[in-house]
C-alpha cells in the first residue's frame, strides 16, 4: 500500500470520535494490507517503529525537525515566495516555520499545510525502512545526518504523508485508539463483528506485540474464521517479548477474600518497581543475555546492570520471571523505600546508582521456563518450579509467603508485613492460572483505610483531560485546576473532579510543563466532557495522576455520573498508561 493512501487512512480515524466507527474503519484498513505490511503498519499506527516494547528513539527534537522541514527545497514548498528560501541556510524559512508553529502547536499540521500536493509513490514499507535508518543513526555527527535523511524524505512526499511522518518521529501520532480497539479491529476484520476479541486479547496478553498477531491472525482469513482457536495456537509466551503483567483487585477484608477465593497464597507486597525478567541463555538477537520490562511493557534492561548475574545464579536455559525490584542497604540489608530505589532512574549514573543502592528481585512468579509455557498452570504448580530455580546469591530472592484458607491467619499475616514497613499482603488464589490485567479474582490487595472515616479506602489513577488557566493569585502559573476522568467500558474517558487544591507552585508548573507537551486544540475523541466543564487547554489522554479523596457522590455535571469530595493529588503515576486508570465499575470498591 502506498504511505499516503496510508496516511489519508489514518487521517479519517483520527476525525472518528466513536469507538465502532473507527473499529470498522481499523478493519477496512487492515483487510487492505499486505502482509508483509501488517506488522510495520499496526506499529506506525501506535505511533512507533517497532513494537513498543522495544523502543526505537529518533532523538530528534522539534528544533531540529522546524530545521528539516524549513530546509525542504522550494519547489516542493506550497506557494513558496523565493524570497524564503533566498539564503543558503534556509533561516527565514525556519522562521517563517516556527511562527506557524507557533500558531498551530502541532508540526504535523505545519508540515502538512507546508508541503506541495505531490504523489510519492513511496510505499508503507519503504517509508518504514527510511524512518528506522534514520532512527539507527548513531555517533558523531548522526543529527546532521539524521536531518539530511529527513529533508530527504519530506522532500519526496506529499503533505498528508509529511504529516504522519513529523508526528511518528516526535512520537505524537495519537490517534485516539488503543490496543484493544486495534484487537477488535482485527476480529471485525475477520467475522465481521467483535467476537473473536477474547481470543485475541488473551493471545496479546501472552505475547504483546500487535504486529505479530495480525500477521498471524490475518495470514489466512478463512482459517482464522473458521477455526480461529487453531490459527492462534502457536502464538503464545516467547522469551523476549513482554507478557501483560497479572494486577490486583481490591478487597476489604480478609473473610471476604477467603469466602471469593478460598485457599490463598499470601506474599509480602514489596513497594518497589514490577520487573519482568526474560532469560535467554544461548542470547537474543543482539547477544545479550537479559530484557526486562516494566508493568507498561517499557524496556528498563538498562537500569538493572545486575540483571547479568542470573546466568550464573541459576542452571536454566530460558526463563520468564515476574518480580518486583527493590533496593537495599548492602550493610544492614534493610529494603529502602521506592524513591531510593528509584534513583537509578535516570539513564546516566546507573552503575553509581547500583553500587550505591544495589537492587534485590523479590521473584513471586514464573511464566516461561526453556520450552515449557507455565501461564496456564496454577500458582501452586508455578510457586515449586520457582523452588528450584536458583542457586544460592544476593540478587534473585524468591518472595516468601504462606499458604492458608484462615481468614485470621490472613489478616495477621497482613498486619505483620504493613508493621515491617511493607504495603501489606497481595494474596493470589492457590489454583489459578496467571491472568494478564485486573479480570477474574485471581489477585487482590487488602488497602488499609486511611484511619479517618468518611475517606475512600484506596487513591484513584486519573487520565488527566485538560486543565483551566489559573484566576487570581495563580494566574501567573497559567494554570489553576485540573480536569480528570475515569474510564468507562468501552475506553471513553468521563470526567470525575476538578482538582485545584492542595496544589503547590512547584507542582503547578511541573504539571502545565507536562500537560502542555500532550496539549491539543480539540477535545480528544474518547472524552465525554459536560459542555460547562469544558477546560481551557485539552490534554491527550497519556498523562496518569493518583488523587485521594473523602467520598464519591452522585454528580449530574461529571460525566462518569459520580464526582469526588475534596479531590487532592497525590503523585503523578509514571508507570502507567492512561488505559490503566481506575475504571468506573471499580469505584464501587473504594467506597
Ligand atoms: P499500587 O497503586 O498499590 O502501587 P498498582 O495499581 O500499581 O498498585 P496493583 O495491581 O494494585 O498495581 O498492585 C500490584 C502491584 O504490586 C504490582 O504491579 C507490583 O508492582 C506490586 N507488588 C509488590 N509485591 C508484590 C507481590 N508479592 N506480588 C505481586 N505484585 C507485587
Amino acid at each position: 500500500m502506498l504511505f499516503s493512501t496510508f496516511s489519508t487512512a489514518l487521517e479519517e480515524l483520527e476525525q472518528l470520535s466513536s469507538r465502532l466507527d473507527m473499529t470498522e474503519r481499523l478493519a477496512q484498513l487492515f483487510v487492505q494490507l499486505d502482509s508483509s505490511e501488517l506488522a510495520p503498519a499496526s506499529y506506525l499506527m501506535q505511533g512507533s517503529l517497532v513494537p513498543p516494547y522495544l523502543s526505537l528513539e529518533f532523538q530528534l527534537s522539534t528544533k531540529m525537525l522546524l530545521r528539516a522541514i524549513a530546509r525542504v527545497p522550494s519547489d516542493f514548498v506550497v506557494g513558496s515566495s523565493l524570497s524564503l528560501f533566498g539564503d543558503e541556510d534556509g533561516s527565514s524559512a525556519e522562521i517563517e516555520v516556527n511562527k506557524r508553529y507557533k500558531k498551530v502547536g502541532d508540526l504535523g499540521q505545519v508540515v502538512a499545510e507546508w508541503m506541495q500536493v505531490t504523489n510519492s509513490g513511496l510505499t508503507i514499507l519503504e517509508v518504514h525502512a527510511a524512518l528506522e535508518k534514520i532512527a539507527r543513526f548513531s555517533g558523531t555527527g548522526s543529527q546532521d545526518t539524521k536531518l539530511s535523511a529527513v529533508v530527504a524524505l519530506l522532500s519526496s512526499v506529499d503533505g498528508v504523508s509529511a504529516k504522519f511522518i513529523v508526528r511518528i518521529i516526535l512520537g505524537k501520532v495519537r490517534l485516539g485508539f488503543s490496543a484493544m480497539t486495534m484487537l477488535d479491529a482485527l476480529s471485525w476484520a475477520v467475522v465481521g463483528d467483535k467476537s473473536h476479541h477474547k481470543l485475541l486479547e488473551d493471545a496479546y496478553q501472552k505475547r504483546a506485540d500487535i504486529g505479530v498477531l495480525a500477521e498471524t491472525y490475518l495470514a489466512d482469513i478463512v482459517a482464522s474464521k473458521t477455526d480461529p482457536v487453531a490459527v492462534l495456537a502457536a502464538y503464545s509466551v516467547k522469551v523476549g517479548i513482554p507478557v501483560v503483567p497479572a494486577l490486583c483487585h481490591r478487597l476489604n477484608s480478609s473473610q471476604e477474600i477467603i469466602d471469593k477465593m478460598g485457599e490463598v497464597i499470601a506474599e509480602p507486597k514489596y513497594d518497589g518497581l514490577r520487573v519482568q525478567i526474560h532469560f535467554k541463555r544461548s542470547g537474543f538477537q543482539d547477544g545479550t543475555t537479559v530484557r526486562a520490562y516494566t508493568r507498561n511493557l517499557d524496556d528498563v534492561t538498562h537500569m538493572f546492570p545486575e540483571l547479568s548475574e542470573l546466568k550464573n545464579s541459576t542452571d536454566e536455559e530460558a526463563l520468564i520471571l515476574d518480580s518486583e525490584a527493590i533496593g537495599y542497604n548492602p550493610e544492614t540489608n534493610e529494603l529502602l523505600p521506592f524513591q531510593e530505589t528509584m534513583t537509578r532512574k535516570r539513564k546516566h549514573d546507573i552503575g553509581a546508582a547500583s553500587e550505591k543502592v544495589p537492587i534485590k528481585f523479590f521473584v513471586f512468579d514464573v511464566l516461561f521456563r526453556v520450552n515449557i509455557g507455565l501461564i496456564d498452570k496454577k500458582l501452586r504448580e508455578r510457586k515449586d518450579v520457582l523452588k528450584g530455580l536458583f542457586k544460592n546469591n544476593r540478587t534473585f530472592e524468591l518472595a516468601s509467603y504462606i499458604i492458608t484458607s484462615d481468614p485470621v491467619l490472613l489478616r495477621e499475616y497482613h498486619e505483620d508485613q504493613l508493621s515491617k514497613g511493607l504495603e501489606g499482603a497481595v494474596i493470589k488464589k492457590v489454583d489459578s492460572d496467571y491472568q494478564s490485567g485486573r479480570k477474574g479474582w485471581k489477585w487482590v490487595k487488602i488497602k488499609e483505610e486511611e484511619g479517618t472515616s468518611g475517606k475512600l479506602k484506596d487513591t484513584l489513577d486519573v487520565v488527566v483531560m485538560g486543565y483551566y488557566a489559573g484566576r487570581g493569585k495563580r494566574s501567573q502559573f497559567g494554570i489553576g485546576a485540573l480536569l480528570v476522568g475515569v474510564l468507562d467500558e468501552t475506553e471513553s474517558v468521563k470526567t470525575i473532579a476538578k482538582i485545584g487544591t492542595g496544589l503547590s507552585e512547584k507542582r503547578l508548573v511541573d504539571l502545565k510543563q507536562r500537560c502542555d507537551s500532550f496539549a491539543v486544540e480539540k477535545m480528544p475523541s474518547q472524552y465525554v466532557v459536560d459542555g460547562s466543564l469544558a477546560p481551557d487547554v485539552w490534554v491527550h489522554p497519556s498523562l496518569v495522576i493518583e488523587i485521594a479523596a473523602d467520598e464519591i457522590t452522585r454528580s449530574p455535571n461529571h460525566t462518569a455520573g459520580v464526582a469526588l469530595r475534596f479531590p487532592r493529588l497525590m503523585s503523578i503515576r509514571e508507570d502507567k498508561n492512561w488505559t490503566d486508570a481506575t475504571s468506573i465499575a471499580e469505584l464501587d470498591s473504594l467506597q
